[in-house]
């Protein structure tokens, strides 16, 4: 026999064993946005590669490492997306979005070429949020208190907030000199990534990964000493709004964020409990993003969360939703009573609509149809034999404490709503 294929490293199956887990997250961060005013936003997973070079920058991990990126049969480079941010105001700008204030959100897969390992995916899930043309800080405070209140709702402890602002282009320039001067005079304790970094891109050395660089990360200048002014009085609206509403957050001067076009405030969940791959929520404001693609210059700020890792974080809590087993599992003894039974379970669904019932299908002994029913974990076992049916009834079976009654046919869905 020929090998079976196998699926690509990173990029996993969620099992139906998993996946109710992840129906009752995702319906619970959708009503909790939904409760904000966010409106879902659907687009497509693969886009011009320009796109994500022109959104993300050239000198970050994603476009220079992780990207999916290949050549299609007509030549054109094309991508998997590595994330939501670029593709949804793509989507907002060609469809004329931006001339009014949006407040969208989207879930779905992402692709980086990263070394797997756990909460490190090649293939994993995001819930995006994006909010165009708020200038803020009030919409910040609120997009922060929103994803406190989806931790709240979820039952999620052990994840603390992580604040810091960016402050404007400018400042971040200013700051960029100092940063660099600090770095050449300690150039030999810098590692490759940062030598390289050093000119390109030398704020994303403070968001280096390397244990051998966070001394020397700890003790460089800080960006929230060298703000502008309006960044510094959102960034204390914000603070003060987050007291206020009672929540708790750490100022992480080293908080740079991984993707180039963020500025003023950034935010990062964080967890302790899920060894390194430990941020489960990070996003900021990227002002500069609708001109950097080409539009009318427009406000934006956005997050994401894995969703990977929000699930095992769950898990790892002991928090995971409860998952509702099936009401009923209907087993039929005999070709009349099998024919029989999907006619009742029809008739049950008419009357009930959102009624979980397995019909047993595929014949077998009683025995081995309990067997199947038990497993399910149903509330009911609904038995039809040859007796049943002459007689219209069906035995209806309290699976919790073995009780066992006779209903008739049409007072059975009667039976069950109670
Ligand atoms: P990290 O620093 O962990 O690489 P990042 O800064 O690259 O994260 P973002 O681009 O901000 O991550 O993506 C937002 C969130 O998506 C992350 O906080 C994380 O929860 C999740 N995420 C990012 N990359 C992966 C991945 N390869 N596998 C699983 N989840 C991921
Ligand atoms: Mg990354």
């Amino acid at each position: 026999m020929a090998e079976i294929i196998r699926s690509i490293r990173g990029m996993n199956d969620i099992l139906p064993d998993v996946t109710p887990y992840w129906q009752a997250v995702e319906k619970t961060l959708k009503d909790v946005l939904s409760g904000y005013g966010y409106q879902e936003i659907r687009f497509p997973i693969v886009e011009k590669t320009e796109l994500f070079c022109r959104s993300i920058g050239a000198v970050t991990d994603i476009v220079e490492k992780e990207m999916y990126a290949f050549d299609d049969r007509n030549g054109d480079s094309l991508a998997l997306r590595p994330e939501g941010t670029a593709g949804c105001l793509r989507a907002a700008m060609q469809n004329g979005m931006l001339n009014q204030t949006q407040r969208l959100w989207y879930m779905g897969p992402m692709f980086r070429h990263e070394r797997p390992q756990k909460g490190r995916y090649r293939q994993f899930h995001q819930l995006g949020v994006e909010a165009y043309g708020f200038s803020g800080p009030d919409i910040d405070a609120e997009m922060i208190m929103m994803t406190a209140r989806l931790w709240k709702r979820l039952g999620l402890t052990g994840l603390t907030l992580q604040i810091n602002s960016l402050g404007s282009t400018e400042a971040r320039l200013a700051y960029r000199d100092v940063l660099i001067s600090y770095f050449e005079a300690h150039q030999t304790e810098l590692d490759e990534d940062s030598q390289r970094r050093l000119h390109s891109n030398p704020l994303r050395i403070l968001d280096s990964k390397n244990p051998a660089m966070q001394a020397l990360n700890d003790a460089a200048p800080k960006l929230l000493d060298y703000l502008d002014d309006e960044s510094k009085q959102d960034f204390e609206a914000l603070c003060k709004t987050l007291d206020d509403a009672g929540v708790a957050y750490e100022i992480n001067p080293r908080l740079v964020r991984g993707l180039d076009y963020y500025s003023k405030t950034v935010f990062e969940w964080v967890t302790d409990h899920l060894g390194s791959q430990g941020t489960v929520c990070a996003g900021g404001r990227y002002d500069g993003l609708v001109a950097q693609l080409g539009g009318r210059a427009a406000t934006a700020i956005g997050f994401a969360i894995g969703l990977e890792r929000l699930i095992a974080l769950l898990e790892e809590m002991d928090s995971l939703p409860e998952i509702t087993s099936p009401d009923a599992y209907m087993v039929a003894v005999g070709e009349r009573a099998a024919k029989q039974s999907l006619l009742l379970a029809e008739q049950l669904r008419d009357e009930i609509p959102n009624l979980k019932l397995i019909t047993h299908c595929g014949g077998g002994s009683f025995k081995n149809q309990f067997k199947r029913a038990d497993r399910s974990g149903a509330r009911w076992t609904l038995i039809l034999g040859d007796d049943e049916i002459d007689q219209q009834i069906v035995g209806v079976k309290t699976m919790a404490t073995g009780e066992q009654e006779t209903v008739p046919w049409d007072a059975l869905a009667n039976y069950l709503k109670q």
